[in-house]
């Protein structure tokens, strides 16, 4: 059977998404970039490459059996999807925002009647019918934070990331309705599927790999329980005897790489020779 998958065709999760699946190791062929979808024959995966926003309903409808979109465009479908993981990019937030003058300094301040300029209908009315607050949507497909400028309407509710677009356009950011990243959804109960599990349990090892290295080094065995304790890490160092050397012995280690700098120091000072970092692909657990 061939996994269909669907990754954004372009935009902020775009590039992420296709290094992710590259360095799984799918074949994605030579000229990717310029196809609307490619297979993998070997692995049987079809990879099609559409609009974020779309992904979702692709996903719903059974179009494709994964996809990998922003979680508030999940939250926006209205579709109850599977989470199946956290991609760690992406990140940004759908908030609240209004116009530095406004006065407005809450969600409980904001008048009945209220203009909200926003790409995420949906979501802007469930969190103000939350409230208790009947406003208007006004839906933008982008651009939202010139709308107050424009006198279009009182308020947005857009994606911050840094904030630094909000504070740009003199906008205080009043509530976090969503808290998003990139993620990885299927239809519910599908991603137990072994095709869908193997190719997320891939994503997650290439993840969990890209923050570790490799560590091998040689000490002198009077060291060794000092580089035990230094290195508790995932099951502690293997040890490993050297051929003709009574003296010394070689340790591995997976280390955190913002280990490296400190772990290679010490065990220098320590006495390690022959001290190799080298970079992991994949990292199972
Ligand atoms: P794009 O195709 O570039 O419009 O990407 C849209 C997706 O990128 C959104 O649905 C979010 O999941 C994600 N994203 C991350 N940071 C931001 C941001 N600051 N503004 C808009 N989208 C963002």
């Amino acid at each position: 059977m061939t996994l269909k998958l669907a990754i954004p065709n372009k935009g902020r999760l775009y590039e992420r998404s296709v290094e992710l699946l590259l360095k799984s190791g799918l074949d994605l062929g030579e000229d990717w970039g310029r196809r609307l979808y490619v297979t993998d024959k070997c692995h049987g995966i079809e990879v099609m490459f559409v609009r974020a926003q779309d992904i979702p309903e692709f996903v719903y409808s059974g179009a494709v059996d994964l996809g990998i979109t922003g979680r508030d465009q999940v939250v926006e479908s209205g579709y109850n999807l599977d989470y199946l993981l956290d991609l760690e990019f992406g990140h940004c937030r759908l908030s609240l925002a209004v116009p530095e003058a406004s006065g407005v300094k809450s969600v409980a301040d904001v008048p009945h009647g209220a203009r909200v300029a926003t790409s995420f209908p949906r979501t802007t009315k469930k969190f103000f019918d939350s409230k208790g607050k009947n406003i208007k949507i006004i839906t933008v497909s982008g651009a939202a934070e010139i709308m107050p400028y424009m006198g279009v309407s009182d308020m947005i509710v857009d994606l911050v990331s840094s904030g630094s677009t909000l504070k740009t356009n003199r906008l205080i950011e009043l509530d976090r309705i969503v808290e998003s990243q990139a993620v990885v959804v299927s239809k519910k109960g599908k991603g137990k599927d072994k095709e869908s599990a193997d190719i997320v349990d891939s994503i997650r090892s290439v993840i969990a790999a890209e923050s570790k290295m490799y560590l091998i080094a040689d000490i002198p065995k009077i060291s060794l329980n000092t580089v035990e304790v230094m290195f508790p890490g995932m099951a502690g160092p293997t040890v490993v005897n050297i051929a003709g050397r009574d003296d010394m012995v070689a340790i591995q280690v997976v280390i955190n790489k913002t280990d490296v700098y400190d772990s290679v120091n010490e065990l220098r000072r320590l006495g390690g020779k022959g001290i190799l970092t080298i970079p992991i692909d994949r990292l199972v657990p």
